[in-house]
């Protein structure tokens, strides 16, 4: 079961995936969770990723596969993964079935602009355990503290109003046209994320259920 999640930053891909893992074991794989820890341990791959992944810019094909296609070999991936943040452009999805990578399913996650904004714009994570905060949706407990491991909260350079509007037009003008591209194969549907999670998540298993 190989399936992609489509959509801008801010439209919840990350928690329907979480959700989805606990349903089904099959693992969410986000290439911007990998480049985050790769920069964070400062592996060479991360070195090479930094300087885009700051600057809300799309890291080069190259190192994104290679990345991607290591994590996808290992055993936790055989029953299926889905993909958060991959392919976010026409070449990548040709990179896909160059490497006989056949996709089952794409879902098209989907939300207005001011919505995004609002949800991007409050978001705080943990510095010590990654777990992610908003100041309206969940706010922590004490302001500024994580309640898990009462770690410092802070904002992600990408999480900045600035970087926040480069993500939205990277995503308009890169990933957009991948919604034809997957329109086209007969493999994408929309699923509208401005309603509460619950509901998403059963319209997403309704879906999904046919496969297992
Ligand atoms: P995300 O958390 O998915 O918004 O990704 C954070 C950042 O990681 C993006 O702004 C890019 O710099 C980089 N990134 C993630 N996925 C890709 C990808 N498929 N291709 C190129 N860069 C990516």
């Amino acid at each position: 079961m190989k399936i992609i999640f489509l959509g801008p930053p801010g439209t919840g891909k990350g928690t329907i995936a979480t959700l989805l893992n606990e349903k089904y074991s099959i693992p969410q794989i986000s290439t911007g969770d990998l480049f985050r820890e790769n920069i964070k341990k400062q592996t060479s791959l991360g070195k090479k990723a930094q300087e885009y992944v700051n600057k809300g810019e799309l890291v080069p094909d190259d190192v994104t596969f290679g990345m991607l296609k290591e994590r996808i070999s290992r055993t936790d991936c055989k029953k299926g993964f889905i993909l958060d943040g991959y392919p976010r452009t026409i070449p990548q999805a040709d990179i896909l079935e160059k490497n006989k990578i056949k996709i089952d399913i794409v879902l098209n996650f989907v939300a207005s602009e001011k919505i995004i904004l609002q949800r991007l714009g409050g978001r705080w994570t943990c510095r010590n355990c990654g777990a992610i905060y908003h100041e309206i949706n969940i706010p922590p407990k004490v302001k500024g503290r994580c309640d898990k491991c009462k770690g410092e909260l802070y904002q992600r350079d990408d999480q900045k109003p600035d970087i926040i509007k480069t993500r939205l037009v990277e995503y308009r003008k890169k990933t957009e046209p991948l919604i034809d591209y997957y329109k086209k194969k007969k493999l994408l549907t929309d699923i509208s994320t401005e309603r509460k999670v619950e509901e998403i998540f059963d319209e997403v298993t309704v879906l999904l259920d046919k496969f297992f």
